[in-house]
């Protein structure tokens, strides 16, 4: 496909299609963008700037997920550069993350989301009395919490 052939319209939504279709690595089936990553995508002169939202700043997973958006995003032919950046602001919050993704997340990964008044429920049995007990969980971007409830351990996305 030559760029040429597509109109300015259509290059940006196969490059926002690109970006859309990119997986956090951490968690397999959920989409950067569902995970509130994705704050714009311009396509100007066949250039694509795509900035992204770290969740954590220290995360691991930024660079490998840098590497998937520009493949997926030079992979659709439309433009003939990709410059991606991390946004140090605006600073990613849970809220950026829609309902029926928080359950997925819950349901498939025992992890959740803290509320915007800071408290966490826990995935598992719904119970409100969930406390923080370390900092650094299975990766750097979870921490680990505990359900006083069911005894589970849980896992906090930040
Ligand atoms: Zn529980």
């Amino acid at each position: 496909m030559n760029s040429r052939t597509l109109t300015d319209r259509a290059t940006l939504e196969a490059v926002q299609f690109a970006v859309a279709s990119v997986h956090d690595p951490e968690y397999p089936g959920v989409s950067i963008a569902e995970l509130g990553l994705v704050e714009t995508v311009r396509v100007e002169d066949s250039e694509a700037t795509i900035d992204l939202i770290p969740t954590y700043g220290g995360c691991p997973a930024l660079d490998f997920i840098a590497r998937d958006v520009r493949n997926a995003v030079m992979a659709t032919q439309a433009v003939t550069a990709c410059t991606i950046t991390w946004l140090r602001a605006p600073i990613w919050t849970p809220d950026r993350v829609t309902g029926d993704v928080r359950r997925f997340l819950e349901s498939e990964f025992t992890v959740t989301l803290r509320r915007s008044d800071g408290s966490l429920v826990c995935p598992v049995c719904g119970s409100g009395t969930v406390r923080d007990t370390a900092p650094m969980g299975p990766s750097r971007c979870r921490s680990l919490a505990y359900c006083d409830d069911c005894r589970n351990p849980v896992e906090v996305m930040r």
